[in-house]
């Protein structure tokens, strides 16, 4: 049997008192279980039939003869696009799981952090040419840390800057070196998040209700970013105004 304890505060005469609520939570935890397993096999079971379309999709790009018609490579184009869009989800579905099993290694070499933010923002200017994002400072550091993981991180605050905002606003990244520290934030001028879902927008699955409808995403996304950063030593917060935009800072410690 598994037991939750929760300490029930108590006043006056009786506060030295400890009163405990202890509640039987095995079948919850029985249940939560059997949906991380699901989310495991089926992230892996699609994984591998998608991955050979998403080959199958480069190949048809490659060998699109010169004399298709714009209709057919409009098609073609599109298509790829939302294979890559199907496969970048499933593997955010595959690091929750990984995450779940704590299976998420990195693999830490140092590289040049000025250099990664500087190619990771030229890649998302090109996936979003109606935003402008400005980058200001530097670090001058080489980190040793997992390069591919930390690109995933900054690739999740920008592209949710954009989603999050409206069109034509700019997104900033400021990255400094504070003492035996990196930092980075990102900043939009868009919807912002209420105070109240600051801290949650990191949970697993969490999404604020009022963008549920609207905009697409799983709510993961976050969630993923915090364990990267957390397993580097580092940490995530989001300082926010509803409204008025948000600014997602991160931390790395340097000596590690
Ligand atoms: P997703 O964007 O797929 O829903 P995330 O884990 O990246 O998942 O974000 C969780 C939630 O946090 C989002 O659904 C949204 O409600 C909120 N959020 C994240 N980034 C921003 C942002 N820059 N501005 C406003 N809300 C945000």
């Amino acid at each position: 049997m598994l037991l939750n304890a929760h300490r029930i505060e108590l006043e006056g005469q009786y506060k030295d008192w400890i009163l405990l609520a202890i509640e039987d939570i095995t079948e919850r935890r029985a249940i939560q279980q059997r949906k991380d397993d699901f989310l495991s096999i089926a992230s892996h079971e699609l994984k591998t039939p998608l991955t050979t379309i998403v080959g199958y999709m480069q190949m048809m790009e490659r060998l699109m003869p010169e004399n298709a018609t714009d209709k057919f490579k409009n098609v073609v184009e599109k298509t790829g696009r939302y294979v890559q869009r199907l496969n970048q989800l499933l593997s955010e579905l595959l690091d929750v799981s990984r995450i779940q099993t704590g299976n998420i290694e990195l693999h830490r070499e140092p590289f040049d952090f000025d250099r990664m933010v500087v190619e990771t923002i030229e890649g998302m200017r090109g996936a979003s040419p109606d935003r402008t994002i400005e980058l200001s400072g530097k670090t001058e550091i080489f980190y040793n840390g997992d390069e591919s993981h930390l690109i995933q991180v900054l690739n999740n605050l920008l592209s949710n800057a954009i989603k999050y905002s409206p069109a034509k606003s700019t997104v900033g990244v400021q990255i400094s070196k504070i003492s035996d520290f990196l930092r980075v934030s990102v900043s939009d001028q868009g919807m912002g998040i209420a105070t109240d879902d600051q801290a949650k927008v990191f949970d697993r699955f969490y999404r604020v209700g009022e963008v549920q409808r609207d905009y697409p995403g799983m709510g993961i996304g976050l969630y993923i970013c915090q364990q990267i950063i957390s397993n580097h030593g580092g940490t995530i917060w989001v300082e926010s105004e509803k409204g008025r935009g948000s600014v997602f800072n991160f931390t790395l410690p340097i000596n590690n």
